[in-house]
């Protein structure tokens, strides 16, 4: 027959996509011991050169290559991705579509309470874009308080990538530079604008304290600092570059994922 439809494809949605299964399975699956997997991207621009899907399509293709490294055994589960995020930060570029954060709280709050009241008991928030990270650290923490879920955060591509990029890159190429454009490069080339690829900076190198990450953080929306709507250097990103972040960072983060399955808080004060 002919093939109808191609999504879902690999371990990941095949074998650990949680409602694949119906809800007698779930019923009389090992739930205390099982992890769930929530990932959480954006839909925001990323340049000229980049989909505006790109850290929900990083956040996708990070967990499925990182699910072809469990086994079957490993009662780790994936939830069906939230494609939106944070993004008010990118509402002057048109096509970012952003929930506020009130609503993206109440969205990430109901699907942990459906998921206690369903007997789990673990839920790992996997973030692909750095506008959300302020907002899942608290989230994580209201659910863990209000459900006594325990409740990780980590983000897609989070490897090493020290001799891959460079400094200048990995300190201020925070949106749509080497280290995205690379990625979408290595798993949908098709959605990449190559006649587009430029470079741009935040203009904050001169400041001792003033930065993004640093000791004195400044709230910024995208146009603050940037005229392209990117930071970084897309001209150098290549496709292999790509390709090596998303297998480095999917063979440590399976490795993460299986200590996050066998993690019990309530274990860390008895003696
Ligand atoms: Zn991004």
């Amino acid at each position: 027959m002919e093939v109808l439809f191609t999504r879902y494809e690999g371990n990941a949605w095949e074998e650990y996509f949680l409602p694949r299964l119906s809800f007698k399975e779930v019923q009389e699956m090992d739930k205390e011991n099982a992890l769930i997997v929530l990932p959480i991207g954006a839909v925001e621009q990323h340049g000229s050169h980049l989909p505006l899907m790109t850290d929900s399509l990083i956040g996708e293709a990070s967990i499925t290559k990182t699910m072809e490294y469990l086994t079957p055994d490993s009662n780790i589960w994936l939830i069906p991705p939230l494609s939106y995020g944070k993004s008010n930060e990118h509402l002057d570029f048109p096509g970012t579509i952003s929930l506020s954060s009130a609503n993206l709280q109440g969205v990430i709050i109901d699907i942990a309470r459906s998921l206690s009241r369903s007997g789990f008991r673990r839920l790992v928030l996997f973030n692909s874009h750095g506008g959300n990270i302020d907002l899942l650290n608290m989230v994580a923490r209201e659910i863990h308080i209000e459900t006594e879920m325990m409740v990780f955060i980590t983000s897609s591509g989070s490897a090493d990538k020290s001799d891959i990029f460079t400094e200048e890159e990995l300190k201020w190429g925070i949106h749509g530079g080497d280290v995205e454009t690379s990625m979408i490069m290595a798993v949908k080339p098709s959605w990449v604008r190559e006649e587009y690829l430029t470079a741009e900076f935040p203009p904050l190198k001169e400041f001792d304290y003033l930065s993004l990450k640093g000791k004195v953080r400044i709230a910024w929306k995208i146009n603050d600092l940037s005229k392209s709507g990117i930071a970084g250097n897309a001209t150098k990103a290549t496709p292999k570059k790509g390709e090596i972040v998303f297998i480095r960072s999917a063979e440590e983060m399976a490795i993460a994922l299986k200590e996050m399955a066998e993690f019990e808080i309530e274990q860390l004060l008895e003696d």
